[in-house]
């Protein structure tokens, strides 16, 4: 029986790893992707402390090797269910397996506008996250794709950083705070489009413009879409407490059921990034060495 099950290979379930590997916990991943997680498809990371401008590729590759060298398996099988329970079980496409604890890491995805070229341009030009890619776009034209919070609090940050901002939104009026409203509608350098949407994606190499429905083109050299994220969490729907959006829902990285734990993007949060991920798999690690203590 294992002492920890991580699922998922991401910062987050690495760096539990790390702490759960090295208080002598007998511990295993399973990543049912690429290990390294999400970070791994940015191209530079420039707000990860110790590290001035770093590849996401390189995030990867390094939290791979600390993993390796601690001697933590790391197997490429996808967890299909986790059945709570002492002990817990996790099944996995290749197995079952039985855990004193489970950290859940699997993070969560970007919506995609589903577009021919989109999946190969990110981090060419399509990003998602303002605070990590804004500032590649100083002085230049960009789009925010949406009209919610999110989008429209992109947009005004972004204001600040490009030259031109174009907030494109398919509904007929923004559906943010009313405030954020106001305030995005004030920013000479954003034009706000609505009724509108991208009906192709310009350029092989790195993103050269849009088109919109309306049939616009749009000569940008960046894209932020923010329609919205959603948890990978389909595999324990059934068991473990999810909010509307699939997050599991936790304050300080446990859940609703006793022995099994979550770090990183896949849990309830007002910041998902790197910085808050790592936190996470620390804090979760710490909480699973004393479940299993005061369960002895
Ligand atoms: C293009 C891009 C650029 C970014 N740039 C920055 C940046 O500059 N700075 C910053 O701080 N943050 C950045 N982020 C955000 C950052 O990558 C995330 O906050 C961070 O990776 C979250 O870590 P995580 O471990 O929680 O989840 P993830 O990195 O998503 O890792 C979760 C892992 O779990 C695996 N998994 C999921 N389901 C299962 C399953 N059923 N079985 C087994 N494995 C499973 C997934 O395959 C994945 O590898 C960026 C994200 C993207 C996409």
């Amino acid at each position: 029986m294992y002492d920890v099950i991580i699922v998922g290979a991401g910062p987050a379930g690495i760096t539990a790893g790390i702490y759960a590997k090295r208080a002598n916990l007998n511990t295993i991943i399973f990543e049912k992707e690429t290990i390294g997680g999400q970070i791994s498809s940015s191209p530079l990371v420039e707000n990860f402390p110790g590290f001035h401008s770093i590849s996401g590729a390189n995030i990867a590759n390094n939290l791979y090797e600390q993993a390796e060298s601690l001697g933590i398996p790391i197997e490429i099988e996808e967890v299909l269910n986790i059945i709570p329970g002492k002990p817990n079980k996790v099944v996995t496409d290749c197995g079952e397996y039985e855990t004193k604890t489970v950290i859940i890491a699997t993070g969560s995805k970007y919506r995609l506008l589903g577009l021919p070229n989109e999946i190969d341009l990110i981090g060419k030009g399509i990003h998602f996250c303002t605070s990590c890619d804004g500032a590649f776009f100083k002085d230049k034209d960009i789009a925010i794709i949406g009209g919610g919070n999110t989008a429209v609090t992109n947009a005004i940050y972004m204001a600040n950083i490009a030259s031109k901002v174009y907030l494109i939104n398919i509904g007929d009026r923004l559906t943010c705070e009313k405030t954020l409203e106001d305030k995005v509608k004030k920013l000479d350098n954003v034009d706000i489009i609505l009724n509108t949407g991208v009906k192709e994606i310009l350029g092989s190499e790195e993103l050269e413009g849009i088109i919109l429905t309306n049939d616009q083109k749009l000569n940008i050299s960046g894209m932020f879409i923010s329609i919205g994220m959603s948890a990978q969490t389909d595999m324990i729907k059934d068991t473990i407490e999810l909010n509307e959006q699939k997050y599991v829902v936790s304050d300080d990285c446990s859940t609703n059921k006793d022995g099994i734990f979550v770090a990183g993007d896949c849990r309830t949060k007002d910041v998902r990034q790197l910085t808050t991920a790592v936190a996470d798999g620390t804090i979760a690690a710490i909480s699973a060495m004393k479940y299993i203590e005061n369960n002895k």
